[in-house]
């Protein structure tokens, strides 16, 4: 008896660290199962992901997909895996690709996003009645999508750190302020140790960093989403993997503002910087033409201008 447990602990304690995900063969390839009752969906490589977190008190959404015909594709994949209702949707940030489809959950579903997701949708060029119609007229399959459409706006936006308990999960919702848009909230999930990281890394893949966007406070976001140990890494667009997805970008961005401050302490110029800096380690990301865009972003980091 005593031998046998202690085989079963061997066992145990002799497994890889690393997380392994096998596909979502029940739902389709465009699925991946994290763990039991989390699954990732994208229509495409590097779209927005949009997450299905089963819970015993119905489902929880992280985004709902980079267009409503996603949204459509995921509500069919909720109802093979329970009769439960979407509860929650949270934002990872209020841009379009992310947010578009909520009208397909919403109502019941409540929508929870940090303060300003909403002054953020207000403001933006994508959610006029023009682009809307413009969307759905190009095709009859988007026009389909877009039946009964109307422009949710979260229901609740928390300030800095928010705790969510449905069921049996528990969902810590922090935000991470200068990253990628007006409103980035990282989901953290302490019992299963499943990280969201919304925009503030990609993987392999060149951000775009609006004129707000800081390096150093995106350095400080990693590190604190990293402490969190965390199992899987969701980022807001591309595969899910492990912490690795954080500490290559950790690297990248150390790397960037190191080379863009050695360049402006020998006195270069700015465009002199574009054309000169190479980082290591980068040659086959993609999104190369958003390089240019990031040094100026490390120069502001760098410069404070
Ligand atoms: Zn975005």
């Amino acid at each position: 008896m005593r031998i046998k447990f202690l085989a079963v602990i061997f066992f145990l304690a002799s497994l890889p660290a690393f997380v392994s995900y096998a596909p979502a063969q029940e739902l389709g390839p465009q699925y991946t199962k994290i763990k039991d009752g989390i699954y990732v969906y994208a229509g495409v490589l590097n779209e927005a992901n949009s997450t299905i977190i089963l819970t015993q008190e119905g489902v929880v959404l992280i985004d709902t997909g980079q267009r409503p015909k996603d949204s459509h594709i995921v509500a069919a994949a909720i109802k093979k895996l329970t009769s439960q209702p979407v509860r929650f949707i949270i934002h990872t940030e209020p841009h379009s690709d992310h947010i578009l489809g909520d009208f397909v959950f919403s109502p019941p579903a409540i929508v929870i996003a940090h303060n300003g997701a909403t002054e953020s949708v207000k403001q933006s060029a994508s959610f006029t009645p023009e682009r809307i119609e413009k969307e759905m007229s190009a095709s009859a399959e988007m026009r389909s999508a877009f039946k009964g459409f109307r422009l949710v706006t979260p229901h609740i936006e928390y300030r800095d750190k928010m705790t969510l308990n449905v069921g049996e999960r528990t969902f810590e919702l922090y935000y991470l302020k200068n990253v990628h848009s007006e409103a980035d909230t990282a989901i953290w999930l302490p019992k299963e140790r499943v990280l969201f990281t919304a925009a503030s890394v990609g993987v392999k893949r060149f951000g775009n960093h609006r004129p707000f966007v800081s390096i150093p406070d995106t350095l400080s976001a990693i590190r604190m989403m990293r402490a969190l140990n965390p199992e899987a890494v969701i980022p807001g667009h591309g595969v899910p993997g492990s912490v690795k997805i954080l500490d290559d970008m950790e690297r990248y961005y150390d790397r960037l503002m190191e080379g863009v401050g050695a360049m402006v302490k020998a006195g270069k110029s700015l465009d002199e910087i574009k054309k000169e800096l190479k980082i290591p380690g980068t040659e086959d990301w993609e999104g190369k033409d958003r390089f240019p865009n990031n040094i100026e972003a490390a120069y502001r980091g760098v410069t404070g201008k």
